[in-house]
């Protein structure tokens, strides 16, 4: 039996994960080694016991207690905080889900990969702040990366079969978020709430407002250059509001593989649980007839210039992209709290990169995960600086 764990088990991705095991099967398809989440205990809890899972551990030490005493009696193992979580990343899995939010994921998933796992890769931000060293854990350990990323499966899915060198181009599609229609100059007063309302996913609260503000689809660039190789001019990003097509794969000889499918994050998880086979899915199938037409825009740099600020990331390189992924955490933090408006996150980001580009600490061609732990923290602290200096001329 297929020994697996999932990290996040109680977010979006975590909990679709959970839906698609208990429908093959559950505890009689898998072997349930560790599932983790943040604060949310007693869902942990419910989640543990319908998988049989061996460990069960929550993101902070405060929860124990409850975390104990939900499973007092069931005979599975709990524990909390980041170095727990690392050592159940250890125990050995065959299939691991990356479905923790943030730059939190980076070394459970890491972890999974040294021991060998499969990982399936949900945390983006593990790609864009260690690219390297994750591709480097899968080649020295013999495990293997997954994207989950719809669009990076979609792309994936459409390079079956090919040679990366026969690549021309790879199209991110993107919805343009909830506040892709607003007026750009009354993108400043979007509240939480207006960046929430995602016209076609159900998702996170905060990738939901990283769409809206295309910070998403900025890590979705850098991940794209990391995971596929591809050089950063050959990554285009096309606004597809009925996010139908997932991305596509233009060829040297002017073909374009599109991958289509009903926006549901079932489909990326469900193929990469099952790859290399192809299982059925829960999923809605495609009424083309129905959906009429697909229509496509280009990305108003004005509105995203989130988009601009990857490119700069892709030319640093080094540790730009775990400064820009700390930078936009602690931006959106702030955002949520009412402390910056939304068109100032990107404004935190990019004082960030400047800053820190100038003291000359980003373009480091080798590195280490002690190096881009330490810049996660020096750019956490200077985004918190960024934001105050932002607050304070606008309040
Ligand atoms: P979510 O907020 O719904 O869930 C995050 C999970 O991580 C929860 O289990 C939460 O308890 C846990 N968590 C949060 N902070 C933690 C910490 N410091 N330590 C330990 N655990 C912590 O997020 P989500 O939308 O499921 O996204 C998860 C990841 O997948 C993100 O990297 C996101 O970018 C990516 N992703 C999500 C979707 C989607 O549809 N939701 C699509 C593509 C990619
Ligand atoms: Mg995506």
């Amino acid at each position: 039996m297929r020994r697996i764990s999932i990290f996040g088990a109680t977010g979006s991705v975590g909990e679709q994960t959970v839906d698609l095991i208990l429908r093959a099967g559950g505890p009689a398809a898998y072997e349930t080694v560790a599932v983790t989440g943040g604060r949310n205990v007693a869902r942990l809890a419910e989640i543990a016991q319908a998988l049989r899972a061996e460990i069960a551990i929550c993101g902070e030490a405060a929860c124990l207690p409850e975390l104990r005493a939900a499973l007092s009696g069931s005979g599975i193992a709990v524990a909390a905080g980041q170095a727990a979580l690392a050592e159940a990343a250890a125990r050995p899995a065959d299939w691991v889900m990356s479905a923790i939010v943030g730059a939190a994921g980076l070394v459970p998933g890491l972890t999974a990969l040294e021991q060998g796992a499969t990982l399936a890769l949900a945390n983006k931000e593990s790609l864009v702040t260690a690219g390297p060293l994750l591709m480097a854990a899968e080649q020295a350990h013999g495990g293997r990366v997954l994207p989950v990323d719809s669009e990076h499966s979609a792309i994936f899915q459409a390079l079956m079969g090919e040679k990366i060198e026969t690549v021309e181009r790879i199209i991110l599609t993107a919805s343009g978020g909830a506040l892709r229609d607003w007026p750009l100059e009354r993108l400043a007063q979007a509240t939480v709430a207006d960046a929430l309302a995602h016209p076609n996913w159900a998702m996170g609260q905060r990738i939901t407002i990283d769409s809206a503000s295309m910070f998403n689809k900025a890590l979705e660039v850098i991940e794209t250059r990391e995971f596929f190789g591809v050089a950063p001019e050959q990554i285009e990003v096309i606004i597809h509001p009925e996010s139908i097509i997932h991305s596509m794969v233009g060829f040297r000889d002017g073909a374009v593989m599109a991958h289509l499918g009903a926006p549901d994050m079932r489909h990326p998880i469900g193929f990469a649980l099952n790859w290399p086979e192809r299982a059925a899915l829960p999923v809605a199938r495609l009424d083309l007839a129905a959906l009429a037409q697909l229509t496509f825009r280009a990305p108003d740099p004005a509105r995203y210039p989130a988009l601009r600020l990857a490119g700069e990331v892709m030319r640093l390189r080094g540790l730009a992209g775990a400064a820009f992924n700390a930078a936009k955490e602690i931006a959106l933090d702030r955002f949520l709290a009412g402390q910056i408006g939304f068109a100032e996150m990107a404004g935190v980001v990019e004082d960030v990169l400047t800053l820190l580009s100038a003291a000359g600490g980003l373009e480091k061609p080798a590195f280490g995960l002690e190096d881009v732990l330490a810049m996660d923290h020096l750019a956490r602290i200077r985004a918190g600086e960024a934001a105050e200096a932002r607050r304070r001329k606008g309040g």
